[in-house]
C-alpha cells in the first residue's frame, strides 16, 4: 500500500537505501546530485518525503512548497542544513543517523596510535624522497601504555575496548557517570586524565564548554612526550597551543582530522585564508593531518543508508518517529492483524492544553486498543490504534480531528 508514496532521493544515497525503499512498493525518483531551493520549489510539491545528504538545503520555502510533504531524511550526520524548526511546524519529522560511523572513527584512532608512537609518516615520507632511515629512538610499542579518551560515548566506549585488546591500559574523563567497559578506569577530572596518559584521544560533541577544551593550560598537564589525538570537532582544541606544544617538544605528535574551518568541497585549498594557522601546522612533521575522514569508510555509508531509510519507512509506513531530530520520539511497532487494530491515527498537533480531551471525545464510539502522546517543545504527537471502524467512520473521523484547533497534520494508516 506504499506505492502511492512518492520518494525524491538526492546526492547519490546509497543504491542499497534506494533498493530497500523500491522493495517496499515506495515510487522512488533519485538523483546523484544536490538541488538548489529553486529547483527543490519546484520538483517537491508531488513527494511525500525527501532524501538528502549536507549539500541540499531545505529551507522553510521549500517547506512552504512541500504541501505533501511527510518526512525529511538526512543521509548523514548533521542536519543543520534543514530548517528543523520549519520542518516541525508544518508536522514533518527529520531523521539522521548520527552513530552509524562510531565504529570507523574508532578503528582510525586505533590506526593514528600505531602510525604516531612508530613515526610511520616521517618513514613513509623520507623513503617516498629516496631516504633510507631506519630507526628506533623516540618509537614505543602501544603494548603497557595509558590512553586517555576525553568523552566516553557511542565512539570513546568503542576505542575503550579494542585499545584494550592491544594491551593498552585505558583512562576515560566524562561529564557523566559512565560503567566501564573492560577494565578501563573514569577518573575524576581531566586533569587527572592529562596527567597520566601517553596518547591523549577526544571524543567529545561541539558545545560552548568543549571550545578550546584542550588549551595552553590543559597542553602543559599533558605528559613530555605525549601525543595528542582529535577526530571529534575543529573548535575543540585551540590549534596555535597545539602548535606552540609541539614546536616546544613538550608534546610527540599528533593527528588531526578535524578543523575550526574546513573547505566545502574536494580539491579546494588548505590554507592561512581558511585558518591562519595552516601553513604552520602543516610544516611540523609529526603531525598527521586528515580532511575529515573520521567516518568516512563504504560501511559507515551503507549502515547510515540503512539506518535511515529504516526510519523513513516506519514513519512513513506506521507513524515511529524513533531517531526523528526535531519531534517527539514515539517508538512504535508495525500494525499486525492479531492485534485487531484497523486504523493507526497519527496525529501532529500544537502543543496546547486540551488537545488529548477533544481526540479522546471524537475517538470515544470506537475501542481504543492503544494510545500513546508525547511532546517536544511546541510539536506533540498522538498514535491511536483503533478497532471497529468502518470506512464511513474512517472519513467522520478524520474531519473531527481536522477540525480541531491545534491539528497540524493527521493520517490515518491501516
Ligand atoms: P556521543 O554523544 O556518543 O558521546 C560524547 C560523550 O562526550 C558523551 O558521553 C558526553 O557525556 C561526553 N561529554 C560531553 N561534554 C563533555 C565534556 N565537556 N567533557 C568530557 N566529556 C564530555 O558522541 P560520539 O558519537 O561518540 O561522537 C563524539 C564526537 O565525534 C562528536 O563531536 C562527533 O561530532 C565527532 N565525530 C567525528 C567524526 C569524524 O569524521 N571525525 C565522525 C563521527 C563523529
Amino acid at each position: 500500500e506504499n506505492g502511492g508514496v512518492r520518494l525524491l532521493i538526492l546526492e547519490n544515497i546509497s543504491q542499497q537505501a534506494v533498493s530497500a525503499f523500491r522493495t517496499l512498493g515506495f515510487h522512488v525518483d533519485h538523483y546523484t546530485t544536490a538541488m538548489s531551493e529553486k529547483e527543490l520549489v519546484e520538483k517537491i510539491p508531488s513527494y511525500h518525503a525527501i532524501g538528502i545528504r549536507s549539500k541540499t538545503k531545505i529551507t522553510s520555502k521549500v517547506i512552504a512548497a512541500a504541501p505533501k510533504l511527510l518526512a525529511i531524511g538526512c543521509f548523514c550526520i548533521g542536519t543543520n542544513q534543514v530548517d528543523l524548526n520549519a520542518a516541525a511546524a508544518a508536522g514533518i519529522p527529520v531523521f539522521n543517523s548520527p552513530f552509524s560511523n562510531s565504529r570507523s572513527v574508532a578503528e582510525l584512532v586505533m590506526g593514528e596510535l600505531v602510525a604516531l608512537s612508530r613515526q610511520l609518516f616521517d618513514r613513509s615520507y623520507e623513503l617516498r624522497n629516496g631516504i633510507w632511515n631506519k630507526q628506533s629512538k623516540g618509537c614505543w610499542e602501544l603494548r603497557g601504555k595509558t590512553l586517555g579518551i576525553i568523552g566516553y560515548g557511542h565512539i570513546g566506549s568503542q576505542l575503550s575496548v579494542l585499545a584494550e585488546a592491544f594491551g593498552i591500559r585505558v583512562l576515560f574523563y566524562d561529564v557523566i557517570n559512565i560503567m566501564p567497559l573492560g577494565s578501563a578506569r573514569q577518573v575524576p577530572t581531566l586533569t587527572a586524565l592529562l596527567s597520566e596518559a601517553d596518547f591523549v584521544t577526544l571524543h567529545v560533541p561541539e558545545l560552548p564548554e568543549t571550545t578550546n577544551l584542550i588549551s595552553t593550560q590543559q597542553l602543559k598537564e599533558m605528559k613530555k612526550g605525549s601525543y595528542l589525538i582529535n577526530n571529534a570537532r575543529g573548535k575543540v582544541v585551540d590549534i596555535p597551543a597545539l602548535v606552540e606544544a609541539l614546536k616546544s617538544g613538550h608534546l610527540a605528535g599528533a593527528a588531526i582530522d578535524v578543523f575550526p574551518s574546513e573547505p566545502g568541497s574536494n580539491g579546494a585549498p588548505f590554507d592561512d585564508k581558511l585558518n591562519p594557522w595552516a601553513s604552520e601546522l602543516r610544516g611540523l612533521h609529526n603531525v598527521i593531518l586528515t580532511p575529515h575522514i573520521g567516518g568516512s569508510t563504504e560501511e559507515a555509508q551503507r549502515m547510515i543508508g540503512d539506518e535511515v531509510a529504516q526510519a523513513l519507512s516506519s514513519y512513513l509506513g506506521y507513524g515511529s518517529t524513533l531517531g526523528a531530530v526535531n519531534f517527539p520520539e514515539v517508538d512504535l511497532r508495525a500494525i499486525t492483524a492479531e492485534q485487531g487494530t484497523q486504523i493507526r491515527i497519527c496525529h501532529v498537533h500544537r502543543n496546547k492544553p486540551g488537545v488529548l480531551r477533544q481526540i479522546n471525545e471524537a475517538l470515544s464510539p470506537y475501542n481504543v486498543e492503544k494510545q500513546y502522546s508525547d511532546s517536544k517543545g511546541e510539536i506533540a504527537y498522538l498514535m491511536a490504534d483503533i478497532a471497529g471502524v468502518g470506512k464511513a467512520d474512517v472519513s467522520k473521523l478524520q474531519e473531527l480531528i481536522d477540525a480541531t484547533d491545534a491539528n497540524i497534520l493527521t493520517r490515518f494508516l491501516a
